[in-house]
């Protein structure tokens, strides 16, 4: 962190949805400078990468796309910023880029940082494996309709987390919807469905059913603001141990643990 003890932070997407919410509060913060922003070739009011003394930047706060992950990757990488990310819908490419970078210096990756849905990821982690593996489990998760990947990555890591909690691999048991004659429900299976609604910022169900009893655990997120809170708190986690030297990939675990 900087000698003058204020965050210095670079946002992507300035005319983004989150990069919007990420600025109005980095500017109103007492404790962060918004040093830049960086987007897509000729984004209004994105500053050229080239353009930007890295030196006196401490975390780059990313929430874009996939196709921006191996420019960032080796920016935070070469220059030790601390990198966090909340683009989803990434492929293995992309992960493993980020990967190679949190050898380097420090990445929070978060599919959701909101501290709700991390809560909620743990009690879905518990009730999974209190209920056996035999339980239904179907995952409902609602977003706005300009959202471009699906199932959500929040949705995702609530399945890997319900799979992990009983002994299963998601990949192997893992079900994107149904159409036509299916067959009857094949036991152990993880069903995924996307709604996507106006503008709902983001809603996730868990349904978890024996023959005898259901369980619906489930959060709404009201206000895009959320993500944008949780990310600054993982800027700031960050910042407290770049000076420290540390490296490595971390995500919402470290804000809630369990
Ligand atoms: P958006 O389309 O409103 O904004 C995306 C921004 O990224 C734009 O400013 C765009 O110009 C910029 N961008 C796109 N491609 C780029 C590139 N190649 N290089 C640099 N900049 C580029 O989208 P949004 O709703 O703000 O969401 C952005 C991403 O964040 C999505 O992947 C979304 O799923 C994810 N998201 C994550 C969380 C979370 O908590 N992890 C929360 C909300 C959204």
């Amino acid at each position: 962190m900087a000698a003058s003890n204020v965050l210095r932070i670079v946002v992507v997407g300035p005319t983004g949805r989150m990069g919007q919410q990420l600025c109005q509060r980095i500017t109103a913060a007492a404790d962060m400078e918004l040093v830049a922003t960086i987007g897509r070739p000729g984004e209004g009011g994105a500053t050229a990468i080239a353009a930007i003394d890295w030196r006196g930047v401490d975390v780059l706060v990313d929430f874009s796309h996939r196709d921006a992950v191996t420019t960032h990757a080796a920016l935070c990488a070469a220059h030790g910023v601390a990198w966090v990310l909340g683009t989803t819908g990434l492929g293995a490419a992309e992960q493993a880029e980020i990967g190679a970078a949190a050898m380097r210096t420090l990445v929070f990756q978060a599919a959701n940082f909101s501290v709700g849905v991390a809560l909620l990821r743990s009690l879905v982690a518990q009730a999974a494996q209190a209920l056996g593996v035999d339980a239904d489990i179907e995952i409902v998760e609602s977003h706005h309709h300009h959202k471009v990947d699906a199932p959500s990555g929040t949705a995702l890591a609530l399945a890997e987390a319900a799979a992990t909690a009983r002994g299963q691999r998601l990949a192997d048991v893992v079900r994107h919807g149904r159409h036509g004659l299916v067959g009857p429900r094949v036991p152990g299976e993880i069903g995924m469905h996307a709604l996507r609604l106006g503008e709902v910022v983001g809603h996730h169900q868990v349904h978890l059913a024996t023959a005898t009893e259901a369980l619906l655990l489930q959060h709404d997120a009201r206000d895009r603001g959320v993500f944008a809170d949780g990310a600054l708190r993982a800027a700031r986690w960050c910042a407290a141990r770049r000076g420290l030297g540390a490296v490595g990939l971390v995500g919402m675990e470290v804000l809630v643990p369990g």
